[in-house]
């Protein structure tokens, strides 16, 4: 009960960052561009980051952080070239990656898992009270179940479906002509990941995807992580890792039958202290992992 309490509390507390965005101060968000290669480039700013196509083609752009946000970003993509924003695609249906929808999805198609849509267009409750979904304009005007691809700036850009994990409808985006790969929230650089199981996602199902990820890796490959520093194929497999073996020391003492408190007691060894400093701390990863062997033990 108590797990059960805490973790609802959890995803409220992120619905609703999710959700009143909005109210948040975003005055102070400078957008950074970095070139990673070719023709992609990442932006920061404040949310998810952003992986962007410039070429004569025009623009495309894969998640577009919040709706306040919208101007910087297109400032920032007009330094990087005149071309017109064609695309969005979304890796996948949260808020800090799919908030500027709304604006931009009036005049560029955007491309989705189906998943998204139909999550994005679900009813949400705003002050305890259910209000409609996101409005049109901001719902994937494409959608796809395994992948999808578009010939862009003189590429293939090719999203593919990486199921239950993350949530229930992430996308890897594959800049193949670059070699960049967009990994949504399958890979964080630095953080140990947040799991959405109100989503469809699970933690066996990150580990699992992560590992087919990288089998599609090409070696010099380039990863723009959903949050943190460009990344190495190099540190995928150190943060798979870091995965596999946190995921194995709780599912071994949960075999031996101790509690969620008694494993939260005993935390995890100090090598893993820098993982569960920011979002997803080590406690709640923890949990994370307990409360989601627990459901699939149950299956
Ligand atoms: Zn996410």
């Amino acid at each position: 009960m108590k797990l059960k309490t805490l973790l609802t509390l959890f995803a409220l507390s992120l619905l609703s960052s999710f959700v009143f965005a909005q109210g948040q101060d975003f005055s102070k968000v400078e957008m950074k561009a970095t070139k990673v290669a070719g023709n992609v480039y990442m932006l920061e700013g404040s949310g998810g980051n952003i992986g962007v196509s410039v070429g004569p083609d025009g623009i495309l752009i894969v998640d577009d952080q919040f709706a306040p946000l919208a101007d910087r970003i297109k400032a920032a993509l007009k330094q990087l070239g005149e071309g017109k924003l064609k695309f969005v695609i979304n890796t996948h249906w949260h808020g800090d990656h799919t908030g500027g929808n709304a604006i931009f999805g009036v005049d560029s198609t955007i491309i989705a898992h189906a998943n998204v849509r139909k999550r994005l267009s679900a009813p949400v409750l705003r002050d305890g009270k259910p209000a409609p979904g996101r409005p049109k304009e901001a719902l994937p005007l494409i959608t796809f179940d395994e992948s999808l691809s578009v010939h862009f700036n003189g590429e293939e850009i090719k999203a593919i479906h990486y199921p239950n994990g993350h949530t229930d409808g992430d996308g890897v985006i594959f800049f193949t002509g670059a070699n960049v790969v967009h990994m949504g929230d399958h890979m964080m650089t630095v953080n140990f990941p947040f799991v959405d199981m109100n989503s469809g996602g699970s933690v066996e199902g990150i580990v699992r995807n992560i590992g087919n990820v990288l089998a599609k890796l090409p070696p010099d490959v380039k990863i723009i992580p959903g949050h943190g520093p460009l990344a190495t194929v190099d540190d995928v497999r150190r943060y798979q890792q870091v995965l596999i073996e946190t995921v194995d020391i709780v599912r071994k003492q949960m075999q031996a039958g101790k509690s969620l408190d008694e494993i939260k007691a005993a935390g995890l060894p100090a090598k893993y202290d820098s993982w569960g400093k920011n979002f997803i701390t080590t406690p709640v990863w923890i949990e994370t992992v307990f409360k989601s062997l627990t459901k699939s033990a149950g299956q």
